[in-house]
């Protein structure tokens, strides 16, 4: 992630406009997350921090992307890694995305993203929230929908990304964003499938004092449902803001590929406000997030699928299958 400029001082709210309640169907029971649902997810968290560094093209990368395929055959789903080879401004890396699908009816789909790599050349980084806190949150939400009696109509292509973090200071056209700029290509190049109808990638979503930030470049009526799904969840999700901000993440490459997109990413992360330094660095470590956190975020993520998928959202037609 990279915060690329700075907006307007104030940070903006846009209005949530009254778009009237389509349905009012029964509750089918997976929008809600189970209390021992951020253990779990804090448990994967530790597992995958432990497999550090994990930097794109790494042997820790490698037993990272194993780790994720091994946790989504645990939970029962079948795990598919694409893995591809592209030239880097420090030489040909292998990435590998992993990706779990939970099939659904609707004849959409909607990708909850997050990137597993590590940001290389720091000495001692685990990326315990960095990397580590979505990809459980993700590993998580997999375990409860898997289970779930009745699944959610729309398809949930859960996407894991390797190779978020530029290897250089700052992203560059063939430098960060690696996997998600692999997932979007080939979501607009596929023949057929569900209609791609939303991207929504969480990053650095464990922090003991979790605040959501939506970046200024995301789609408005995505923000939207998260600010909504925030606001009806009450207690149950983090505070959740719209920041001032544009920042250059995971997101990006679908927005660039026409599917709506939103990130979701509390970047104030250090010992005291504006400090950040435990963002790339040493002390990105477990004892800096906390499974309380890792849930509100997971039921924030729930509660926002939830609305997608009861149509209480004005979905635009997105991106089209060739
Ligand atoms: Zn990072």
């Amino acid at each position: 992630m990279s915060r690329i400029a700075f907006g307007i001082a104030a940070a903006a709210a846009i209005a949530v406009a009254g778009c009237a309640e389509k349905k009012t169907e029964p509750a089918a029971g997976w929008e809600t997350l189970p209390p021992d649902a951020g253990v779990r997810m804090y448990a994967y968290a530790a597992d995958l921090a432990k497999i550090s560094p994990r930097d794109a093209g790494t042997p820790g990368a490698g037993a990272a992307s194993r780790f994720l395929a091994q946790e989504i055959r645990r939970i029962g789903v079948k795990p598919e890694a694409d893995c591809w080879t592209e030239g880097t401004p420090t030489g040909r890396k292998t990435f590998c995305n992993v990706y779990a699908t939970l099939p659904g009816t609707s004849g959409r789909l909607v990708v909850l993203g997050s990137h597993y790599d590590t940001k290389p050349g720091i000495p001692g980084f685990q990326g315990a929230n960095d990397g580590a806190s979505s990809s459980a949150v993700l590993l998580g939400l997999l375990h409860h929908l898997a289970a779930a009696p009745v699944r959610p109509r729309d398809t949930i292509l859960f996407a894991f990304f390797d190779g978020e973090e530029a290897a250089g200071a700052a992203y560059r056209d063939n430098d960060g964003l690696h996997g998600s700029k692999r997932l979007a290509a080939t979501l607009a190049e596929r023949a057929g499938g569900d209609r791609p109808v939303a991207a929504i990638v969480a990053d650095m979503v464990g922090d003991r004092d979790l605040a959501l930030d939506i970046p200024r470049n995301v789609t408005p009526w995505l923000a939207q449902t998260a600010l909504k799904a925030s606001l009806a969840r009450r207690g149950e999700t983090p505070p959740t803001s719209i920041a001032a901000t544009f920042i250059l993440d995971d997101h990006v490459p679908f927005l660039d590929a026409g599917v709506s997109a939103i990130d979701l990413i509390d970047f104030e992360y250090g010992s005291a406000p504006g400090r950040h330094d435990y963002w790339h660095t040493p002390l990105d470590t477990l004892d800096k997030i906390s499974a309380e956190s890792l849930h509100r975020t997971g039921a924030l993520l729930l509660a926002m699928l939830d609305r997608i998928d009861r149509d209480e959202e004005e979905v635009p037609e997105g991106l089209r299958a060739p």
